[in-house]
């Protein structure tokens, strides 16, 4: 039995969709990621629920039909079996001006929360409900917030408003706040851990998953970052557009004749690789096609890219000293195609990709893909889990 230390109490980490519930124990800061208790609550409230996962390495999956969060929560619980938690950590997406770090959750920071649901109505409200749920089913548990937008706290205003009149800002909160902080905040440490040196680093970090940002970050502070208001613009995404001109809401308005919701429904669900290929929002499934011939899958690759690298440069302007770029998230970390073709449009950063290390890094792995004659290029697998129970510790006395 290991000695119990601040840094081998268990930390349950929650994160909450408004129909799936991602959890993680994490037990201690040194336990392999294959060796912790982990798994996805998903198609909550309808009848195809069901919970699955791994405890340690035993698969499992168990059909839940119609269970509501409190439900899964309990049977997550049940998962946990003698590894009761000493803490619950929560992702929570939208901390607006409010916070600039992890928050110990008491009703006044909930009430804040529920405030926010104004600036991110698409999550916030599934983070509250995930929070109150938790708190039925672990009444005595400590539970602390941390939010994917306090990473972005330390952006100046030149980074951060928008060319609009000032009330908007200062009476509605219309600014850029970011997203994806936990796993910006995460790779860059990690890609300056890996340098041992004291060289205050600039680094651009790419994540590029489902949801995709890119993040400029000086000396372990982020200058600057692709999403904004919401996690909607910047870069193309799984089904999301990313930037797109202003004028189109007016454009479509009159003359399709949509309303918001429509539009909303058509930015955030329709498009990005989904809307550009016609086939998929699935990177794999857009890269076999490509390999078939399919044209749509190799005009949403070329438009990904590209603008991917648009962004990398636009945030470069952030940065007194640029060291390196990482690529993190499921396409970041798996994508050898994906990273290829980004780092070919910007030879102007003098980035020397080493093509058989990139093809050949191993899926999971961390490592240095350049050749070490310019920028540093790096994969480094994000671990907002593991992020998110580092910033929880602390705020428990762990
Ligand atoms: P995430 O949201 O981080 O889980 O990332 C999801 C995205 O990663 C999807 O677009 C997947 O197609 C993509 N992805 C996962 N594995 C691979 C792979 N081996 N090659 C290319 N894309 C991948």
């Amino acid at each position: 039995m290991p000695e119990m230390t601040p840094e081998n109490q268990p930390v349950l980490i929650i994160n909450c969709g408004s129909s799936s519930i991602k959890y993680a124990l994490i037990e201690n800061t040194e336990q392999p990621r294959n060796e912790r208790i982990e798994g996805l609550a998903e198609n909550l409230g309808t009848p195809e629920a069901k919970l699955s996962g791994h405890d340690k390495a035993q698969k499992f999956s168990i059909d839940m039909p119609n269970a509501q969060h409190t439900h899964a929560l309990q049977a997550i619980l049940a998962r946990l079996g003698q590894q009761m938690p000493m803490a619950i950590g929560h992702r929570v997406v939208h901390g607006g001006e409010f916070f600039n770090s992890a928050q110990r959750i008491d009703a006044d920071i909930l009430q804040k929360i529920r405030e926010l649901i104004a600036l991110a109505p698409l999550h916030n409200p599934a983070n509250v409900m995930g929070i109150e749920a938790t708190l039925a089913v672990f009444p005595h548990l400590p539970q602390v917030a941390v939010f994917d937008t306090a990473f972005h706290h330390s952006m100046p205003p030149k980074a951060y408003r928008y060319a609009l009149p000032e009330l908007l800002y200062t009476e509605q909160k219309i600014r850029r706040y970011g997203f994806h902080g936990t796993s910006h905040a995460y790779v860059t440490e990690r890609a300056s851990t890996l340098n041992q040196h004291q060289t205050p680093y600039g680094w651009l970090s790419a994540h590029l998953g489902n949801g995709c940002s890119t993040c400029a970050v000086w000396n372990g502070q982020s200058v600057d970052t692709s999403m904004g208001l919401t996690p909607l613009e910047g870069l193309v995404m799984g089904t999301r557009s990313g930037d797109v001109d202003p004028g189109l809401h007016g454009h479509l308005q009159r003359v399709l004749g949509w309303d918001l919701p429509r539009i909303d429904k058509l930015l955030n669900k329709e498009s990005g690789l989904l809307g550009l290929s016609g086939l998929s929002n699935d990177m794999r499934t857009l890269e076999q096609a490509v390999a078939d011939g399919h044209a749509g899958a190799q005009l949403a690759i070329a438009v990904f890219c590209y603008r991917l690298a648009k962004s990398l440069a636009a945030l470069s302007c952030g940065l007194p000293v640029l060291h390196g770029i990482i690529f993190t998230g499921g396409i970041g970390e798996n994508s050898a195609g994906i990273r290829a073709q980004t780092i070919a449009l910007l030879p102007h950063f003098q980035a020397h990709l080493d093509t058989d290390k990139n093809d050949q890094l191993p899926r999971g792995q961390e490592g240095r893909i350049d050749t070490g004659a310019g920028l540093q290029l790096w994969v480094i697998p994000t671990d907002e889990e593991g992020r998110i129970a580092a910033e929880t510790r602390p705020l428990i006395g762990l």
